[in-house]
């Protein structure tokens, strides 16, 4: 089969870079060193924290055959597997060779129900109980791949064209891509139905950005780490109860510093002369 000379070229060619890193290792750990440090790469459903996944991916490709032979990826005409979702990095792709990755724009991640990818990995690297819900049976909606964005000034959308290409795209329908109603103060006339992602239950599965019209997509997939900010502890939500108990429950640390031995008035009082 295809994919079987495919993996065995891939396990070539690890083989072969393990062998140059044994031979040139200075060489091998200044390029490691710096594709771990591309932060735009997306991962598997499951993947652990990306300087863990590095650590953890033991780079056997079981994923991404799993992805390629999975039942609902057979070409109806043909009756062959297609091109999976996940691919294997080679040299040049600006990656750790051998670990996994997707780009949603050439195949996303359709988001399989029973997740083949993932309890195949025998390092954890793909990490199953990330991916459990209530009932303890694996559910895909809580993958969390990446965060899908989107560019405002480049979303047709909110130019006041009508266009819900990506809100019919999602497969979490009106949970992850919601439509929200705005009237058109420029014409006043008309009204914007404009595409807003949830954070707490997009994917990153990328398929609002495959099917976005724009020549360029005006949603697109970051990694989580980069397309979220954060608050910091210090700042409270008021109106949200377990936000409250968590600041309850915190610790306080108190910092004594040579400072704040002093007493406040002496500390006012410093440096005065009367
Ligand atoms: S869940 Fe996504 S990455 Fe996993 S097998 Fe399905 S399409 Fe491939
Ligand atoms: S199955 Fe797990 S260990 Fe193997 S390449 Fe995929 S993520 Fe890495
Ligand atoms: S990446 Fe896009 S299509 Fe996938 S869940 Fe998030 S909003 Fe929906």
């Amino acid at each position: 089969m295809n994919h079987s000379k495919n993996r065995r070229n891939f396990m070539a060619t690890t083989v072969q870079s393990v062998g140059l890193a044994t031979l040139g290792g200075m060489l091998w750990s200044g390029y490691s060193d710096s594709v771990k440090a591309s932060p735009l790469v997306l991962r598997p459903p499951g993947a652990l924290a990306e300087k863990d996944f590095l650590t953890a991916c033991i780079k056997c490709g079981l994923c991404a055959e799993a992805c390629t032979n999975r039942d609902t990826n057979i070409d109806k005409e043909t009756g062959k597997a297609r091109v999976g979702t996940l691919q294997m990095a080679k040299g040049g792709d600006s990656l750790l060779i051998g670990t996994p990755y997707f780009i949603p724009t050439e195949v996303p991640c359709y988001m399989c129900e029973d997740i083949p990818c993932v309890p195949v990995c025998p390092s954890g690297a793909l990490d199953m109980p990330s991916l459990l819900n209530e009932k303890q049976e694996l559910d895909i909606n809580k993958s969390t791949m990446g965060l899908a964005v989107v560019h405002k000034e480049s979303c047709i959308a909110f130019w006041g064209i009508q266009c819900d290409a990506c809100y019919r795209a999602c497969p979490l329908l009106d949970v992850a891509i919601t439509l929200e109603y705005q009237k058109n103060d420029r014409t006043g006339k008309h009204a914007f139905l404009l595409p807003i992602v949830q954070d707490t239950a997009c994917t990153g599965c990328g398929l609002c950005e495959q099917a976005c019209v724009t020549e360029k997509p005006a949603i697109f997939v970051l990694p989580n780490d980069v397309a979220k900010g954060k608050a910091g502890d210090h700042y409270v939500k008021g109106w949200d109860s377990k936000d409250q108990e968590r600041v309850g429950n915190a610790k306080a640390e108190v910092t004594t510093t040579e400072l704040s031995k002093k007493n406040v008035n002496d500390y006012l009082n410093m440096e005065l002369e009367y």
